[in-house]
Order: structure tokens, then sequence, then C-alpha cells
């Protein structure tokens, strides 16, 4: 019976995947790409990656869609969504504001939090490093949820919106959410490498942990990180432990591309030999593994 580890040839596969992986082509399909250009400005990089966070659900061109009629909303200017100035204008824009489940009542609150947050915290760094001080990541994660729901605030979470808390589960949640969105988030301040912002510079790089979408989820399952088949802050603990063997410094640079290979359908999720032949990752693929490489 097949052993559900990765092969010991895996570190060398995953390299080889990366070095040769098209990021240009995926950065711009990426949401991502609408929040680089504030990597000079840290806080409203923290702004934008917050909202282009919330509303990655769906397909990347929604989401890059979604992003762009926030934008919008700020004329251009994401500072202004936490103005208080532009409060008025800022609740009758959002007002019609919709994607997926996500309505523009929530994103108007989140607003109001996330303006609160910066005017006592100075940053959501700061929020974030409070919390990993007490319960390491995901005591950071936890600090941030509870921050942009406003658990901590009188009868904050009382006032928010239907649904809203749901936007942001902790780690530290008793669901063990994978906080997929705030982990997210997390990885765009803080590594400074491509394709990312690098615009935090107290949580090291080597502390990070995977973004655990759907299709890092499938492919961390098909190339043995994981043996469990349903998401949660487990499997991310998991994941992200054996990707820090392979490189202890920066171990979620191989999250962009293990994320994308399956976006782009680079990745088939089924053994297609036209396009599983040139895989770099093919020997380690549990698709292949259970019935020969037969090429
Ligand atoms: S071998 Fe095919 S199915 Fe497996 S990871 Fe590579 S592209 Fe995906």
């Amino acid at each position: 019976m097949r052993s559900h580890r990765p092969t010991p040839e895996f570190p060398r596969h995953l390299e080889a995947l990366y070095a040769r992986f098209p990021f240009e082509r995926s950065v711009a399909d990426d949401p991502i790409s609408a929040i680089r250009p504030l990597a000079w400005d840290a806080r409203r990089a923290e702004i934008a990656g917050v909202f282009a966070s919330t509303l990655a659900i769906g397909n990347t061109t929604a989401i890059r869609g979604a992003i762009g009629r926030l934008a919008d909303v700020a004329e251009g200017d994401v500072g202004r969504l936490v103005d208080p100035a532009w409060a008025e204008r800022r609740r009758a824009r959002l007002a019609p504001f919709r994607h997926r489940w996500i309505r523009g009542d929530q994103l108007e609150f989140l607003a109001r939090r996330l303006g609160a947050c910066l005017e006592e915290h100075g940053s959501l760094e700061a929020v974030f490093l409070a919390g990993s001080e007490r319960g390491g990541f995901a005591g950071g994660l936890d600090a941030l949820a509870r921050a942009l729901r406003g658990d901590d605030r009188n009868g904050g979470r009382s006032r928010a919106p239907a649904g809203y808390a749901a936007l942001f589960p902790s780690p530290l949640d008793r669901s063990r959410s994978p906080s997929k969105r705030l982990t997210l988030f997390v990885r765009w301040m803080v590594r400074e490498r491509y394709p990312d912002l690098g615009v935090w510079r107290r949580v090291p790089t080597g502390e990070l942990r995977i973004p655990l979408d759907q299709h890092v989820h499938w492919i961390a399952y098909h190339l043995g990180l994981t043996a469990r088949r349903t998401r949660s802050w487990s499997v991310v603990e998991e994941v992200s432990e054996t990707l820090r063997r392979i490189d202890p410094i920066d171990p979620i640079r191989f999250d962009f591309v293990l994320c994308h290979t399956g976006i782009s359908g680079d990745c088939p999720k089924e053994r297609e030999l036209s396009v599983c032949g040139p895989c770099s990752v093919r020997p380690d693929c549990l698709l292949w593994r259970r019935r020969g490489t037969a090429s």
C-alpha cells in the first residue's frame, strides 16, 4: 500500500515547478495585481489588502471586477474608504454593492471597523503582533479576526450586519477554520519577494502559514502533503510544516505556484498525459503514483 507522504525527490521537483512557473501571467490574473501598486504606502496597502482579501471568493475575474468596483467607490484612493469625511458618500455608494454573498452594508461596516483599528493601533501589523505574542501565528490571525469583527468593542459585533462576522473566521474559533483570506492577507503584507508587497517588517517569513484554498488543498493532498480531505487549520499547519522543511526562511513562496497551477488550468486535476507530461511534480502526484508513471 502506497504511503500518503511526499516522495524523497519532492523538494527537488517542487523547486523545478517554482523555477519554471510563469509568474507574470498569473500575477495579472490574481487579486494581488490590484494592490501591488500600493507597496510604497503601508497604510493604503493594509486597507486595500483587507478589502481585496475579503472579496477573494469565487473566480479571479469576478474578484478583480469586485475590487475594481470598490476602487471606483473610493474614486481611486482606497484611503478614502476609512476616511470619516467620506462616511456618507461611502455608505451611499456601497449600498448596491454585491460580490457573491458579500453585500455593501457588510463592506461599509468593515470600513468603519478598519478605520477604528487603524486609529487605535496605528496598523494591522501591530494588531497581528500583539496577538502573535500571546498565541503564535494563529494568535495573530485571531487578533486580526477579532479586531475586524469588532469582538472587543462594547456591542461592536452585535451592531454588525447579518453575516458580517462569518467573513472573518479565526483558527482559534471552535471550527478551527483555515482562515484562508486573512492568511492570504498576511502573506501579501509580509513577503518581500515577488509578487508580495513586504510592507510588514516585523513578522518573519519563516513564520507564515499557507492560505489553504480549494486549489492548494487539492494539490497538497495529491502530492502527499496532507492525508486530510477536509480543510482545517490542522491541514494549514501540516502543509506549512512540510514546506518549511524545504525552505525554512521563506516556505510560503510556494503558495502562489501551487494555487495558480490549479487556477490557470496548468493542472487538470485528473490524469491527462498531454497536460501532465511536462508537470515537474508528476512523479509525486497520487494520480500517477497509484497507477504507475507510464508515459
Ligand atoms: S501530474 Fe497532472 S494532475 Fe498531477 S499535479 Fe501535475 S498536472 Fe496536476
